[in-house]
């Protein structure tokens, strides 16, 4: 059970970030919580004056935003004068819910808190993640003292977000008196920019910046995609800065070391500071023991056999393996089926087989490509002008264009090699795919490599 005091002291702290110092003493902080009715949490305010600022200059939005990230179950706030008090019997004064508060855990979108099963339970240890786990824990048993920052990289769908949000669940657990903050890099440059843009009196940018660096512990995920926009690598270096100096918790997430990611070298530098742990795709063992723990968490009953086959044929990304998972038992109960008859099993994944671009990953073709033409990915994906790397990172372009389709936007391929605009991902793309059609040893190329990726 948590009292209205809680509820109120919890919705403070998230709305304190929000708003001017002024504006939260003036026009926040001076509400007092009556009561809940109904689901929604009453605020009486001081003056008819207060109480009308609060509605029509946005506060008390900000308020309600405030509360669902802390208290979901809450549907809605009111402001309201002596006068309009709800009859005192039908308010209550405390309820059974959880407490999400002090973590602006925001994982998309504003509300999400962190993945309930990300937990450190429900990751699977292989000698491919053992050292990223290992880390993971640590810090989020004693943040801000040996490992600092902490930098977790590795391909897509391999498990960084989870370890990340298995920290915060820890720390939400464990130590609910840190502040944390999670936060995607793009979402990062987002309210910046944001914030800037609106910032006529520097309010703006002064709250963006107490929301990131008033904080025990920082965690941004996906910092390779920081590339673009001078400006908030700028903020980011001084956000780094500043917590670090104070001791304060980073833990920072890439598809990629340090050094391969297209920012400030001053950045990179800190990024490199503290220890780096990388995570590569899973073995064999590893992935039959991830399927069985996500069978154990969703109550599937799919034995070894089914797994097995799944593993094997999914090796370099546990989110898509998870998927092929899904599917096989929901065809399953769709068709009204047993998950376990390998006649049902290779029933669901008859489309998935056809469609076999969906199980294809970026940097499969990168590797593919690399391998085939002997070189390094550091280069491939870097600035060298030389032919024989401009031709292979066409080409490899091309490929990726090609086998992922629409799944990835062309901005983010540029970004993927070396903070390229989504312009030079068109030309490559053209360019090859006219070559093919002329240049009998691009078509070679271009159809060895591809049949390097499917493994045929
Ligand atoms: P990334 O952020 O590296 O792209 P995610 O953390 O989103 O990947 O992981 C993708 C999915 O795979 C998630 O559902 C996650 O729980 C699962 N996963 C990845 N690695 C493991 C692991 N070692 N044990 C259990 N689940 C894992
Ligand atoms: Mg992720």
């Amino acid at each position: 059970m948590v009292n209205l005091n809680q509820i109120w002291s919890n919705i403070l702290i998230e709305t304190e970030s929000k708003v001017s110092t002024v504006a939260y003493d003036l026009y926040i902080s001076s509400l007092e919580p009556v009561g809940i009715t109904h689901n929604r949490l009453i605020l009486l305010a001081p003056s008819r004056a207060i109480c009308n600022i609060n509605t029509n200059k946005g506060y008390k939005q900000i308020i309600r935003d405030a509360t669902f990230r802390v208290f979901p179950s809450i549907e809605d706030v009111e402001v309201v004068t002596e006068e309009d008090l709800p009859n005192a019997e039908s308010l209550v004064k405390e309820v059974d819910i959880p407490v999400t508060s002090r973590f602006d855990n925001t994982v998309g979108e504003e509300k999400t808190s962190f993945v309930q099963n990300y937990t450190f339970d429900n990751f699977v240890v292989g000698k491919s993640n053992e050292f990223a786990k290992a880390v993971s824990l640590a810090v989020a048993e004693n943040p801000g003292s040996k490992y600092n920052p902490v930098f977790l990289w590795g391909g897509v769908g391999l498990g960084k977000t989870h370890l990340v949000h298995a920290i915060g669940n820890y720390l939400q657990r464990n130590h609910p008196e840190k502040k944390v903050k999670y936060v995607s890099s793009e979402k990062f440059m987002n309210e910046f920019v944001e914030a800037v843009r609106t910032s006529s009196n520097q309010d703006a940018v002064k709250n963006f910046r107490n929301r990131y660096r008033n904080v025990d512990v920082f965690m941004m995920d996906d910092v390779q995609l920081l590339a673009k926009g001078e400006s908030t690598q700028e903020e980011m270096f001084h956000t780094f800065n500043e917590l670090f100096l104070a001791d304060k918790q980073i833990i920072l997430t890439s598809d990629r070391p340090p050094k391969e990611i297209n920012i400030e070298d001053r950045l990179k530098t800190r990024f490199e500071t503290g220890v780096i742990a990388d995570i590569q795709p899973p073995d064999l063992e590893t992935r039959i023991a991830i399927l069985q723990k996500k069978c154990a968490n969703k109550g599937y009953n799919v034995n070894l056999q089914v797994l097995t086959f799944i593993a094997e044929k999914i090796n370099s990304n546990v989110r898509e393996m998870e998927g092929v998972l899904n599917r096989i038992v929901s065809y399953a109960t769709l068709v009204g089926g047993d998950c376990n008859d390998m006649e049902i099993v290779s029933g669901a994944l008859v489309d998935y087989a056809d469609n076999s671009k969906d199980i294809i990953s970026v940097e499969q073709i990168v590797n593919a490509t690399c391998e085939y033409f002997r070189i390094g990915k550091a280069d491939l994906v870097g600035k060298k002008r030389d032919k024989s790397i401009v031709v292979p990172r066409q080409i490899c372009i091309y490929l990726i264009c090609d086998i992922l389709g629409q799944a990835l936007p062309l901005a983010s391929i540029g970004e993927y090699f070396g903070g390229r605009d989504h312009t030079t991902v068109i030309h490559a793309r053209d360019k090859i795919s006219e070559e093919i059609k002329n240049n009998s040893s691009i078509a070679a190329n271009v159809k060895d490599i591809k049949d390097k990726v499917y493994n045929r």
